[in-house]
């Protein structure tokens, strides 16, 4: 479940990533983001037993992706409001 998640966050984060060239692209927020979605989403379905998770999982890919791009998006905004990558951070913007 947890990888399954994962991958779909990725996945998505990367698709949003490409529509949205202005959001930071270090590690800390690309980071941040990855692990604000997916606790938002595992808050969503962690309600079920997880056999029944799993079934409807493959059952509605398409609404977990749609979740997952909610989920994304806010903690996409919510990053860019408050990025915790400080002055020092050993990263680079090419720009
Ligand atoms: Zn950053």
């Amino acid at each position: 479940m947890k990888n399954y998640m994962e991958d779909v966050i990725r996945e998505v984060f990367a698709e949003v990533l490409k529509n949205n060239p202005d959001f930071c692209q270090c590690e800390k927020c690309k980071q941040d983001v990855l692990a604000l979605a997916l606790s938002k989403i595992k808050g969503r379905y962690a309600a079920s037993p997880e056999g029944e998770i799993f079934a409807r999982v493959e059952q509605a890919d398409r609404q977990v992706r749609t979740d997952a791009l909610l989920a994304i998006m806010q903690a996409v905004q919510q990053v860019s409001a408050n990025p915790r990558h400080d002055r020092t951070a050993d990263f680079t913007i090419d720009k």
